[in-house]
């Protein structure tokens, strides 16, 4: 299942759409404004640039909950009094296989959305600070 998460332009908001198979220049429609100024033209193909912000450098992220992997490795740690330690790696071997069999996801550098469940183009690459931060200061100088 595609998905589009975003913070709309107009009210702020956080919004997920959910995208339609095989349909092709479809809205991405605000669900607490009702405002669209986006629009899905190839759902297969939709990262030539950001089908938000038509933004050309997006990156690629594991959709992980770092909050989840934290609680595994804090088990592991309470654990050890109990396992002689061995709770570690074990726990630490449960939070690498959940990271591995994650799906990633593209996230715009610009907008930050998130699009999950896409074919992900091999030119996207992870997160790289040196571009993040160009983004940060065009986003800060034009609030
Ligand atoms: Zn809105
Ligand atoms: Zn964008």
């Amino acid at each position: 299942m595609k998905s589009i998460a975003w913070h709309c332009l107009h009210c702020s908001r956080p919004n997920r759409h959910w995208v339609e198979e095989g349909k092709t220049a479809q809205p991405v429609v605000c669900t607490f404004c009702q405002e669209s100024d986006y629009s899905i033209e190839d759902p297969d193909h939709p990262f030539e640039a950001c089908p938000l912000c038509h933004c050309h450098q997006l990156y690629v992220q594991k959709d992980f909950n770092r909050g989840l992997g934290l609680l595994i490795v804090l088990g592991g740690i309470v654990l050890v009094p109990w396992t002689y330690g061995l709770s570690l790696p074990f726990f630490a071997g449960i939070d690498w296989l959940l990271y591995q069999r994650v799906a990633s996801m593209v996230i715009c550098y610009r907008c930050g959305g998130e699009f999950r469940g896409f074919p992900i183009p091999a030119r996207l690459k992870p997160y790289l600070h040196k571009i993040g931060l160009r983004h940060d200061r065009t986003r800060l100088s034009n609030s």
